[in-house]
């Protein structure tokens, strides 16, 4: 029995660089790919959105002297590429995929048609959506809550490479808190960096809760779709 039949995870393009930290490291894709596909062959039904910090982002230092705009498309990107990469993965590894995009690119992917997206899932194909949500001054964290609400998800998956949520940085801090079970208005309140603002408020006002969990440790995805106590839950 699957304790979370539809779910969006949420990969940062940071945790596609692994060590590297830049760029795509391909034992980290084909880590994800396999835990995705495990999860995949338990009946899930999965959408995934991946960052684009790995290659660029609108809010950073190879963006300073930029137009704001310009640099968010820039980074919105460098998301298509990973999802790209992500794809074929996952395809190598026989899963089915479909690639949809915020900004049109009808050669290589859909453009994002929330009915097809569902469609694609109950079919039993992974669907990745690409370039964030299609506009400047928003994170892909926004965009996966956004598409997680859309496709009515039952929970959005944030994996990272730490337990869960912690009040400060375990890999700086090793006396950090660990929440198991943390309320929304906890997390802003306590200023918890779960995901953006933005993000955050969004899957508060529509009741979807977040899982943070660590996407690095082999098999967390597929324990937590068995309905095993996996990382941090933030809900209302
Ligand atoms: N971005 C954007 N709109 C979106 C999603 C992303 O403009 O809806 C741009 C923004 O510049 C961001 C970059 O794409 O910095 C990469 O996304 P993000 O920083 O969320 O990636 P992550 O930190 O998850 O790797």
């Amino acid at each position: 029995m699957l304790h979370y039949k539809r779910i969006l995870l949420k990969l940062s393009g940071e945790a596609l660089a692994g060590e590297d930290g830049y760029g795509i490291n391909s034992a980290m894709l084909e880590r994800y790919a396999e835990e995705i596909k495990e999860a995949r062959e338990m009946g899930a039904q999965i959408a995934l959105v991946i960052g684009g910090g790995n290659i660029f982002r609108g809010m950073s230092e190879a963006a300073a002297n930029m137009d704001r705009v310009q640099a968010d498309y820039m980074g919105m990107l460098a998301t298509v590429i990973n999802a790209l990469a992500f794809q074929d993965a996952l395809e190598r590894k026989g899963v089915f995929t479909r690639l949809q995009t915020a900004i049109k690119m009808e050669q290589m992917a859909e453009p994002f048609i929330r009915r097809r997206a569902v469609r694609h899932l109950e079919k039993g194909r992974v669907v990745i959506f690409g370039a964030g949500t299609g506009n400047p001054y928003f994170t892909t964290d926004t965009a996966a809550s956004l598409r997680a609400i859309e496709i009515e998800a039952d929970i959005i998956v944030k994996g990272t490479r730490v337990q869960g949520v912690y009040d400060s940085d375990p890999e700086k801090n090793s006396h950090a808190e660990f929440f198991a079970d943390i309320s929304y208005q906890d997390v802003i309140r306590k200023n918890l960096r779960v995901m953006d603002m933005t993000a955050i408020t969004l899957c508060s006002e529509n009741t979807l809760p977040i899982v943070v969990m660590n996407m690095n440790e082999k098999g967390n995805l597929s324990r937590l779709l068995r309905g095993e106590k996996v990382g941090s839950l933030v809900h209302g």
